[in-house]
């Protein structure tokens, strides 16, 4: 390799490309992949990191500094250049969920009431009725329909339809029933707290979601947002449904913190702080009831349907909310 300055003699013959070239070759010689030229391979698409601008809205790094090879982390699918840049993002996004969530607290009302529903459809008689609510009221538990079945000997699938029509569903079998298959769609939290039961997942990124008496629209959303599927709700017959719960429960989950943030500011911070600790190629926060839900995705490209070890998730709730 020619010398650019050889003691004592200029060397007028080299011009300006030349010695970029020369620069470049000793570059590669020296540090190959040296992050002066290129950014570090690492887990994530080629063309994150170097002169790809920072996500954050507010970002007040140059772009000089950006040359610094950092691919990761992603936060919702735009890539910050520092923790500060990360936090802000994080930031607003706490701030969105938060507008949400007025909205999912309002309680939601049947229609009609169950009995009323099973009596207009002929399906149980005005006594029956008397005597189930009558029951219920003595004993102050069970529900409507366990008291129906019980006591009056309606077929669990009638009540179950009754159910169904509540909620304007589907009334759902679990034939078939694989967890495995699921489980690293939703943490374990929402199956054992929220008994919501992934049942199967169609080729159309369609995932059905059951529950035993009670749907739960604000669930199925945070889950339809995470996953990017279409979750469809049903109900499942009692019977069935508490087997299956237990299958459930027995499988396998994407490991989970849980997290108590004192204030929306702080939570921010243990958000912020995860995502930059896990470098994640991917991660997305959606509210579920009072639980921020972070999922942070370390590998590339499985989007909906990811492995169970290539996601975590961080569960976190703010004191006062
Ligand atoms: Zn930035």
């Amino acid at each position: 390799m020619p010398l650019l300055n050889p003691p004592g003699e200029p060397n007028p013959r080299i011009k300006a490309d030349e010695i970029v070239e020369i620069l470049r070759r000793a570059v590669e010689r020296e540090a190959p992949g040296s992050r002066t030229v290129a950014p570090a391979p690492g887990p994530v698409p080629a063309k994150r990191g170097w002169l790809e601008s920072c996500a954050n809205p507010d970002c007040r790094t140059g772009w000089m500094q950006l040359w610094r090879g950092r691919t990761a982390p992603v936060f919702e699918g735009g890539w910050s250049c520092s923790p500060g840049c990360t936090e802000a993002r994080v930031r607003a996004a706490v701030q969105r969920e938060g507008r949400g969530r007025t909205e999912s607290l309002r309680p939601h009302r049947h229609r009609i009431p169950l009995g009323l529903l099973m009596l207009e459809k002929g399906w149980i008689t005005a006594e029956q009725l008397k005597s189930a609510l009558a029951s219920q009221r003595q004993h102050k538990a069970g529900k409507l329909g366990s008291w129906l079945m019980r006591q009056e000997g309606i077929g669990e699938d009638l009540v179950t339809r009754a159910v169904a029509l509540q909620w304007s569903c589907p009334v759902l079998p679990v034939g078939g029933h694989h967890p495995a298959a699921l489980t690293p769609l939703v943490p374990r939290l929402f199956v054992d707290a929220f008994g919501a039961l992934p049942l199967r997942r169609s080729a159309g990124r369609l995932l059905y979601l059951g529950f035993e008496s009670r749907l739960d629209p604000v669930l199925a959303l945070a889950v339809e947002r995470m996953t990017g599927f279409k979750v469809e709700c049903g109900v499942v017959a009692d019977s069935e449904f508490s087997q299956a719960h237990e299958r459930a429960l027995r499988a396998r989950y994407p490991s989970v913190e849980l997290v108590e943030a004192m204030s929306p500011e702080a939570a921010v911070r243990v958000l912020a702080r995860a995502i930059e600790k896990a470098k994640p190629v991917d991660a997305k926060l959606v509210r579920v009831h009072d639980l921020l839900w972070l999922r942070l995705f370390r590998k590339a490209g499985e989007g909906a349907a990811p492995e169970i070890g290539s996601v975590e998730d961080l569960l976190c709730t703010i004191a006062g909310q």
